[in-house]
């Protein structure tokens, strides 16, 4: 149980979920909602096979493969895919299947490297997602802009798990990917008319026996 005064939580990877869309994030986080598609089985099936590789030496490099992260400063909890220990300093390195599609991975990744930072007392300047799909590693900087929309959005996801508030759904083109369309239905909340003549039809009592017969 949380004491007064102590901060609730946030899973890392509720970051990245939340950038992409924050209702999706909700779904996930609040309501336990998740639903594969294929993405998600890829996905899975591709961190499954990073957590059971070991550490390994990579070019005179440790690389600790599953690492477990905190803050106690942002509230923070999660595990970080790989963490380069090179001579500079810790490296975190995010796997994802996909392409890369805006700048939602680099939020979580850069969660990682404040996470990093608390815990062994450095500076991490920098980071890496890798995608499958690409086979392209792309270098992540932590300028403080990155800093400041990873700590913004930490702290909006806890204000929205506190009063469980399940956000809008914005019912555009991130949806056809989105594992939780059937779920969340964007199509019918996004629009207050449909949602309104559907919910008038769900309770419309049936007619009794012999009423409606003319
Ligand atoms: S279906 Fe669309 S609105 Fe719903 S959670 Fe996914 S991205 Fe967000």
């Amino acid at each position: 149980m949380r004491s007064s005064g102590e901060l609730l939580e946030v899973p890392i990877s509720a970051i990245e979920h939340f950038s992409y869309c924050p209702r999706q994030c909700a779904l996930i986080h609040i309501e336990q909602v998740f639903e594969e598609n294929v993405f998600t089985i890829r996905g899975r099936l591709a961190h499954e096979r990073i957590e059971a590789g070991e550490d390994t030496l990579s070019s005179g490099v440790r690389v600790v493969r599953s690492a477990p992260l905190w803050s106690e400063r942002l509230g923070l909890r999660g595990v970080a895919d790989a963490v380069e220990l090179r001579p500079s300093g810790p490296y975190p390195v995010e796997y994802k299947v996909g392409r890369r599609r805006g700048r939602h991975a680099d939020l979580q990744l850069c969660a990682q490297a404040l996470c990093l930072e608390e815990m062994m007392g450095v500076e991490v300047h920098r980071g890496a997602v890798f995608y499958h799909a690409a086979r392209r590693r792309y270098e992540v900087r932590f300028d403080a802009e990155l800093r400041r929309r990873t700590e913004d959005a930490v702290e909006n996801i806890r204000a929205m798990i506190e009063q469980t508030r399940l956000p809008p759904a914005p019912n555009d083109a991130r949806c056809p990917n989105c594992s939780l369309i059937n779920v969340c239905m964007p199509q019918v909340i996004g629009e207050p008319a449909r949602l309104r003549g559907l919910k008038g039809a769900l309770f419309h009592p049936w007619p009794g026996p012999g009423e409606g017969d003319d």
